[in-house]
């Protein structure tokens, strides 16, 4: 390359670096003026202004108004143009597939859900049920394709997130070996990506929950599945080369149940949604009373973990004794996490704390009565805000982190689609 061009491509690169870094730290303060993202980025104002004006013209911003002023002219504030962009995000669990279709802030702008059919869990009769669902979210959302930067999917681990492959869910069979991602992608003709269920919770939940404002942090999800995420400084810890956060298949009860993955008294085995169904059946064929006895011995499988969470809560003792018992376990397992990491804020979310309000505090006694106790005054254990649609706004959330790290310029190519 001669010297001018090498020059060029440089230029062109750092160009495109600052123009990332700007829509970036627009996107995180949510409004900013140009002082205020000059000083922030180290930028000069001069290029922050050229950089504003040309995110302007493209409508990749827009202004939102006057800041208050400390003295002379008020200066102006950007915001992400929300309606420039959208993301398709969809969390597939046992029970529910939910999809939403996320502005480029991140604001859900239409959802979609449906109840998971069981039996194509089992074969991979579940590709087209996902393909159908994220098609009427998209025909519901009124939103043009050429918009959609990308299609995320929260799926069940362990699986490849690099390779888009699905590995060997314990209880989504049908799913084991599936290249999810490329499946996807052929036929929306829309970049796919896919990644664990827990993983993006704890994104959701990084970006728009419990644990926004903070660098380091550990979700747990107690659902019918056991699961869990971790944020270092910011990023995603997949592990290496990925695989890492599977909690809920770690050792607790040396001597415990046969989990669906194989080993023996793993947390999920003896803690999860399915752990309690099973435990419910045991005890009531021991004779225990419960609101569902008659129900489960006509017929074992009409008692589902959502049955025993409404029993729960209207008062039905068996129920909430497997809650607590499964709410120790998750809390042990807590502790654990915490002297391994020590995460700035620990996320407990899932079916379990969602439905049952107690169990989030028992699990935080647990595992706060677990710990040296001269750590207790900096753990903070919250309970997840985004509820059973974390999911698929992080799936869609992955999608707009991997639009803000790149070049912006293939988008700038296209026609600025005004509105
Ligand atoms: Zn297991």
């Amino acid at each position: 390359m001669e010297v001018n061009q090498m020059r060029g491509a440089n230029n062109r690169r750092v160009k495109s670096l600052n123009r990332s870094t700007v829509l970036q730290y627009i996107r995180k303060q949510g409004q900013a003026s140009k002082a205020d993202i000059a000083a922030q980025t180290h930028l000069s104002f001069t290029a922050v202004k050229n950089i504003t004006d040309e995110l302007l013209s493209y409508s990749f911003i827009s202004e939102v108004g006057y800041d208050e002023s400390t003295g002379g002219r008020k200066p102006l504030l950007y915001k992400l143009k929300e309606d420039r962009f959208y993301s398709v995000g969809l969390h597939l669990s046992v029970a529910r597939i939910h999809v939403v279709v996320l502005n480029l802030s991140g604001g859900v702008h239409a959802h979609y859900e449906t109840e998971t059919n069981p039996d194509a869990l089992q074969s991979n009769a579940i590709v087209d049920q996902l393909i159908d669902c994220i098609e009427d979210a998209i025909v519901k959302s009124n939103v043009d394709r050429t918009r959609i930067l990308g299609i995320g999917m929260a799926i069940p681990g362990p699986l490849d997130p690099f390779g888009g492959v699905v590995l060997s869910p314990p209880n989504m069979k049908g799913l084991a070996g599936l290249p999810l991602k490329q499946l996807m992608t052929d036929h929306f003709g829309i970049e796919t990506l896919i990644e664990k269920d827990a993983n993006l919770i704890a994104l959701g939940e990084y970006w728009h929950g419990a644990a926004r404002g903070k660098r380091n942090v550990f979700y747990l999800d107690a659902d019918v599945g056991i699961g869990s995420g971790i944020i270092i400084d910011g990023k995603l810890h997949y592990g290496s080369p990925y695989g890492a956060g599977e909690v809920g298949h770690g050792t607790i009860n040396i001597d415990g149940p046969r989990c669906n993955c194989g080993n023996y008294g793993c947390l999920e085995a003896v803690a999860s949604g399915l752990a309690i169904e099973r435990r419910a059946g045991e005890e009531i064929r021991r004779g225990a009373e419960t609101s569902y006895r008659e129900r489960y011995l006509a017929d074992e499988k009409s008692v589902s973990i959502a049955a025993i969470l409404d029993a729960a809560r209207d008062g039905d003792s068996l129920s909430q004794q497997l809650l607590t018992e499964s709410a120790r376990y998750v809390g042990i397992a807590v502790g654990n996490v915490i002297h391994l990491l020590m995460p700035e804020i620990i996320i407990i979310g899932g079916a379990l704390t969602h439905a049952y309000p107690r169990y989030f505090e028992h699990t935080k006694e647990i595992a706060m009565s677990r710990i040296f106790a001269s750590f207790a005054d900096h753990i903070h254990i919250y309970k997840a805000e985004l509820g059973v649609l974390g999911g698929a706004i992080g799936a869609g959330t992955l999608v707009l982190e991997q639009f803000f790290q790149k070049d912006l310029s293939e988008w700038m190519d296209m026609k600025p689609l005004l509105s």
